[in-house]
């Protein structure tokens, strides 16, 4: 349990701040099925007492209702009486805050990260060489190398908790989920965003040249 007071300025913000997130998202398809969450840390960082609105379970994210988002603490558990459901998913948001200290997390789920993320699963991390918007990640060396972490996809989300555990590198603000999705975080809703979109440029481009080169063999 958290026993933070946040200020509720702070917490409008990051509701504001989710509400144009999503809306830009699901503008793109990002959130086919009612898939996919977003979450912005409101108040101050400890691992053991924190706070995050995330949305809701089973929610259309292509509306907006005042029913969207909730506040829950470090482990996922609502702060303050409500009937709303976390997603499920939310203990990888728990997760992924206790390990990086970021301040906003978003999961959608694509065809091009699904499909790259199994089309890679042997070696459990997507390589990426040389391409540009890996300085989306502030990783500026010439012809960088990266390797995007990918882990086991169960059907029990706390099952998944101690794979993201041991995979995450500090230099890579994202995970893969096998054939589901991926997780990208950053300090604030703003670097999140820009990290995500980095991933998802860099899925289409790996699947499309991949398919490009394999054509030519
Ligand atoms: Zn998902």
């Amino acid at each position: 349990m958290s026993f933070q007071q946040i200020a509720l300025e702070d917490k409008q913000r990051a509701l504001s701040e989710l509400q144009e997130v999503k809306e830009l998202f699901a503008s793109r398809g990002w959130f086919p099925g009612t898939s996919g969450n977003l979450s912005i840390r409101v108040g101050d960082f400890n691992p053991n007492d924190f706070q995050f609105a995330v949305t809701a379970s089973g929610k259309d994210k292509t509306v907006h209702t005042p029913e969207d988002y909730l506040f829950v603490d470090q482990d996922g558990k609502p702060c303050e009486a409500t009937r709303l459901k976390p997603s499920a998913e939310t203990l990888i948001h728990c997760e992924i805050y206790k390990l990086t200290g970021a301040g906003a997390i978003f999961h959608i789920h694509s065809v091009f990260n699904s499909v790259i993320s199994e089309y890679f699963w042997d070696r459990k991390s997507v390589p990426v060489d040389g391409v540009e918007l890996i300085k989306g990640f502030n990783i500026w060396d010439e012809e960088a190398h990266i390797d995007i972490p990918i882990v086991s996809n169960f059907a029990h989300i706390p099952s998944i908790v101690p794979e993201i555990t041991e995979r995450i590198v500090k230099h890579i603000p994202g995970v893969l989920l096998r054939k589901h999705g991926i997780y990208a975080w950053g300090a604030n809703a703003f670097e999140a965003k820009r990290h995500l979109e980095a991933f998802e440029f860099i899925f289409e481009y790996v699947y499309r040249l991949e398919l490009l080169q394999r054509g030519n063999r």
